[in-house]
């Protein structure tokens, strides 16, 4: 294969890897917001937990009072009962009893339910309290491993621009600026023919073009303009002979330039 070729499949490979180191360069912080997104939602999850447990143990203390209340009025009511002096009287005290009673049971069980309540949102608690643990665990971890592979992305970074800088004097100026334009505009520059096609865009070639890119040619797709190139090491072991194959069937077939010098 030319050397210019061979340059230039070089390139395109160390700008294809400088792509996608940057990309996930880019995408590295995400990761560490995604892990701390996990941590604050969790954080936020035990404090309403918390919030809850305390309004319990408010309405509990409440329940208390409200109860000491009644029985309070129920022994002074019992007291009065010594000395009531009509039936009448009696009984209207023993409704007092009655009522306070009735009200003390009513308030005790509230009272349970609420012990229940708080006894399910202390096991919540502790779950998520758990959860709160294992997140902020992870998240150190996250940071951790987003900047090793920050460093890791620099270094890597750096010697792909070194590689860069070695092989772009190496290609030919008119040929180096072609490469880039395309590149800018296509993502790629340079595809290799394979099956007569261009494996940038899938276009047929011409029987023509493809015996010219089989010599070793440096050539223009038509479609794209990708230079196209053909590597023997990708050719596919020779097989029977079978009818020839109608390149790019239904498209348009122009004849490709030559390219470069
Ligand atoms: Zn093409």
């Amino acid at each position: 294969m030319q050397e210019r070729i061979e340059n230039l499949i070089k390139l395109q490979n160390v700008e294809l890897d400088r792509t996608r180191l940057t990309q996930e360069a880019r995408a590295l912080p995400a990761e560490s917001t995604q892990a701390e997104a996990a941590l604050a939602a969790a954080e936020r999850r035990s404090a309403g937990i918390s919030a809850t447990l305390s309004r319990e143990d408010s309405l509990r203390n409440r329940l208390e009072r409200e109860i000491d209340a009644h029985r309070q009025k129920a022994a002074r009511f019992r007291v009065q009962l010594d000395s009531v002096k009509t039936p009448a009287q009696a009984e209207a005290i023993e409704h007092e009893i009655q009522f306070a009673g009735a009200e003390i049971e009513r308030l005790e069980n509230e009272e349970f339910a609420s012990l229940e309540r708080a006894e399910a949102q202390e096991a919540e608690l502790a779950q998520s309290r758990t959860q709160v643990e294992l997140l902020a665990a992870s998240l150190d971890a996250v940071r951790a491993r987003v900047a090793g592979r920050k460093q890791e992305l620099v270094a890597e970074l750096a010697a792909l621009d070194h590689e860069r800088e070695g092989l772009r004097p190496q290609i030919d100026a008119e040929l180096l600026n072609r490469f880039d334009r395309l590149a800018a505009a296509r993502g790629t520059g340079i595809a290799r023919a394979e099956n007569q096609q261009c494996a940038g865009c899938r276009m047929g070639l011409r029987p023509q073009t493809w015996n010219q890119l089989r010599e070793g040619e440096l050539l223009a797709c038509d479609s794209c303009q990708r230079l196209l190139y053909w590597d023997p090491a990708f050719a596919p072991a020779p097989k029977a002979p079978q009818p020839e194959a109608v390149p790019g069937a239904g498209r348009a077939i122009r004849k490709p330039r030559q390219a470069g010098a």
